[in-house]
């Protein structure tokens, strides 16, 4: 689905009448090519300490980024990384992030933004967690500040997470990378050291085998593709009525083809023997068949809430109590919902999608635990406004406010919530646990 207005201020003398009128300028954004450079030029690198020393020696020796530690003001930077794990007054924030601020205006179009802090809570020392959650703010409105497609996002490490715990690293990597061209403004929780680095980050998903659900287009399609790219072995699921889409969907990414209404009562065990049967094992769920039956919940009948709760959340539950209990998801497993930022900020028209994208986020909460025990997650990635023929039925002047209605001013790509999926099914994300990645290029709504 395409954005003529993104088209149009991005080329020759159209690019300079919106300039003039002050009219928003978005930033085509850069995607992952497999084989691309991580960063297109320097990194720098700010803090001091154990953990500062270790993330600049991880960008410079492990990964190949050309490192600095002090900024050069007239060098063109593609990253800043800004490790603030050992503050412990809102004092000590003034001399890392005035360090990063004098290299922001000329940071590389797609530039990113990266912090390192730590979780505060309530044991905290006062000045402690002053420090820390000042980092959330700090980010959150920095995020809103860049420009040229560039992103700020936030790793925050729980308890006593250490700065190379695989899922530090993990997302470290991720919200460096093109993968997350669409993830703006977010702070991501590591709860533990678990997970392992992958044996290459190129194909991290070699030899699990994945279900996505809803597969025969959209937000789905794009998930089978990038699981395979990564190396994962798809099973394609989707409405039988999709048969012939879910197919060519199938094929091209060489997985298989279940036609299966997910709502089905036995809908988990088909899944597993599907998956068993053909493919010898069950790693990766994702929960991503989904559907929207708007009204206001004055005008709802009761047809439009069953359906949307039975096929976006009570299928769902069905389905992971099948596969927790059969014995044979145990490997290190990885469940991924689609929620929304509907289920988070509410969105008028959509009670019965937003019940049904809250209880996604609740699920997951109280499905990690369950899945810990065997080195496996629950999460979800909530998408904001991603061109699919589900949003291209929003009517044209709404959809065209709604679409710029975040720092990066467009409306996401399929592949953008993708990556995120990706990345939480992978090895290195096994910390991260029970969280929700919104990839909405820093929505307005919500927080
Ligand atoms: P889509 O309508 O384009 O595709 C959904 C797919 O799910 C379809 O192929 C459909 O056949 C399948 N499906 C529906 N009911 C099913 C069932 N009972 N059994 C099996 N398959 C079923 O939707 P999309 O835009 O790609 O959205 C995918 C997911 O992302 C959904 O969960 C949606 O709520 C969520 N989401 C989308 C957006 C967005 O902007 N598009 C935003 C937030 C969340």
């Amino acid at each position: 689905m395409g954005d003529t207005y993104l088209n149009l201020v991005n080329s020759g003398v159209t690019a300079k009448i919106a300039k003039q009128l002050g009219l928003p300028q978005p930033a085509p954004l850069r995607r992952y090519r497999p084989g691309a450079p991580l960063l297109g030029g320097p990194a720098l690198v700010v803090g001091t300490g154990a953990d500062a020393d270790g993330v600049a020696a991880l960008l410079s020796r492990t990964w190949d980024v050309e490192v600095h530690r002090h900024a050069t003001p007239e060098l063109r930077y593609a990253a800043v990384v800004l490790v603030l794990t050992q503050v412990s007054h809102p004092d000590e924030l003034s001399a890392p992030v005035l360090a990063a601020a004098g290299v922001l205006r000329s940071l590389s179009r797609g530039g990113r933004v990266v912090t390192l802090s730590r979780e505060a809570t309530a044991d905290d020392a006062p000045a402690v967690a002053a420090a820390r959650q000042g980092v959330d703010g700090l980010l959150r409105s920095l995020a809103k500040e860049l420009r040229g497609g560039s992103t700020g996002n936030g790793i925050v490490m729980a308890g006593d997470v250490a700065a190379d715990a695989p899922s530090v690293v993990g997302a470290l990597r991720f919200f460096l990378s093109t993968r997350s061209a669409f993830v703006d403004g977010q702070l991501l929780t590591v709860s533990s050291g678990a997970g392992t680095l992958p044996e290459t980050w190129e194909r991290p998903l070699e030899g699990r085998v994945a279900v996505v659900t809803g597969a025969a287009r959209g937000i789905g399609e794009s998930i089978a593709d990038t699981l395979a790219r990564d190396g994962a072995t798809v099973v394609a699921v989707d409405m039988p009525s999709a048969g012939e889409q879910l197919t060519r969907v199938a094929n091209r990414v060489r997985g298989t083809a279940l036609q299966l209404d997910v709502t089905a009562d036995d809908a988990g065990t088909r899944i597993l023997e599907h998956a068993l049967a053909r493919h010898g094992r069950l790693d990766i769920v994702v929960h991503n068949a989904g559907i929207t039956r708007d009204k206001l919940l004055a005008n709802m009948s009761p047809d439009k809430w069953d359906s949307v709760l039975a096929v976006n959340i009570a299928a769902q539950l069905r389905i992971n109590e099948a596969l927790l209990t059969s014995g044979d998801f145990t490997d290190a497993p990885r469940i991924v919902s689609l929620a929304s930022t509907s289920g988070i900020a509410g969105n008028r028209g959509q009670t019965n999608y937003a019940a049904s994208k809250g209880g996604v986020i609740g699920m997951v909460r109280a499905t990690a635990p369950l899945l810990e025990a065997f080195g496996g997650t629950a999460n979800a990635v909530a998408p904001g406004f991603i061109e699919t023929e589900m949003t291209a039925r929003i009517p044209a002047v709404t959809r065209q406010v709604a679409r710029r209605l975040n720092s990066l001013q467009q409306g996401g790509q399929p592949v953008d919530v993708a990556e995120a999926v990706a990345f939480l099914a992978s090895p290195a994300a096994g910390g991260v646990v029970g969280r929700v990645l919104r990839v909405c290029g820093q929505n307005m709504v919500g927080q």
